[in-house]
């Protein structure tokens, strides 16, 4: 597992608790940022607020909801809904909560979208592919053969009346690693909305959702950063009530013979997508941006930007494996 994964996205939290906390140091500061770890990556609720008690309170209800969704979609908590679902594979039905039915009928849309390049049934593939520095040598061919046969999301059953869901294939599994940061975004954006606060940002492991102005009374600014050169910032973007998502190579890896393989899979194939270093998707929803993002990273270059070019309000940044930048057409980048 590369020692530097993760760094572009914390990146982008230093860059934006910096650009933050300037205000702070004046001492008249309306921004209050939180720091957190949820789904295995660190979490940022900022808010924009001139009572800080009540933007405190804010900070701790939109910190709740995130650890309500973690404890109802995370694959790795035995107690979950999500692992109910992967016990009972080949076996049985579950009946869940209207939300994660829900969660799971949107990432079907996703899947149906992309033509299953986008597919939640990938972490059947979970003990095939670990990142976590574990493996040592490739997998075999007949290892990824055999696991990538039960990825496939046309063998989620879902039943609208009963709500349930049933993994058809014994062994299968789903997990929210593509989606469900961007809806725990999506949600504490809401849960702050409720409560008051009329601008704020919330960075779930870089998945971003920023709403209203920052402090200065100016759109909230956001670097997206260059996968190819350390710590340095590719464009600014300029949000309004948008957010900003991505996926890249450089998140979590493991190097094999001198190559390097990333945990985006691509489901037909079962090994880990080759191409492209990042693809950022900026549109007004965290949880659509999440998805995008990774299915445009298993789409490629050329596909993966018909697709965005087909969606209304949705826009992309891909960088390739040599560099290449690609934009979307209505996409307006400063660079500084
Ligand atoms: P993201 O950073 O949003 O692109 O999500 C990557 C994570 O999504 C991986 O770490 C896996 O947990 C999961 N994943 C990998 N490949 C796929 C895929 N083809 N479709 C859906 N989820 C995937
Ligand atoms: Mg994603």
């Amino acid at each position: 597992m590369g020692s530097d994964s993760g760094f572009i996205k914390r990146n982008w939290v230093l860059i934006l608790c910096m650009l933050s906390l300037g205000f702070e140091v004046k001492g008249q500061s309306h921004t209050h940022i939180h720091e957190s770890f949820h789904m295995g990556s660190p979490f940022a609720i900022t808010v924009i607020h001139e009572d800080k008690d009540k933007a405190w309170e804010g900070i701790k209800a939109a910190e709740r909801e995130i650890e309500r969704i973690e404890a109802l979609i995370s694959s790795w908590k035995e107690s979950s809904q999500t692992s109910a679902i992967n016990r009972a594979a080949g076996k049985e039905a579950v009946e869940v909560d209207a939300e994660l039915f829900q969660l799971i009928s949107r990432a079907q849309k996703v899947s149906q979208l992309s033509s299953g390049a986008f597919d939640i049934s990938y972490a059947s593939m979970d003990r095939i592919w670990k990142f976590d520095g574990s493996m040592t040598e490739l997998p075999s061919d007949e290892a990824i053969s055999n696991s990538v046969a039960r990825i496939n999301y046309k063998n989620i059953l879902l039943n609208k009346e009963k709500q349930t869901v049933f993994l058809k294939v014994k062994g299968m599994k789903i997990g929210f690693g593509a989606i469900g940061k961007g809806y725990a975004a999506n949600r504490a954006k809401k849960i702050l909305q409720e409560m008051g606060i009329e601008s704020g940002m919330v960075n779930a492991g870089g998945d971003l959702i920023a709403w209203g102005k920052e402090e200065n009374g100016q759109a909230w600014k956001i670097a997206v950063a260059d996968p190819s050169k350390e710590k340095q910032v590719l464009a600014w973007l300029e949000v309004d009530n948008k957010a900003v998502v991505t996926s890249g190579d450089y998140e979590r890896y493991v190097i094999l013979d001198g190559k390097r393989y990333a945990h985006i899979i691509d489901p037909r194939s079962g090994w880990p997508v080759q191409g492209l270093k990042s693809v950022s998707i900026i549109c007004p929803d965290a949880e659509i941006a999440d998805a995008l993002a990774t299915t445009v990273f298993v789409l490629g270059k050329e596909k993966g930007l018909e697709l965005v070019e087909k969606l209304r309000g949705i826009e992309c940044i891909i960088i390739t494996d040599e560099n290449e930048i690609v934009t979307s057409s209505h996409l307006n980048l400063s660079h500084e």
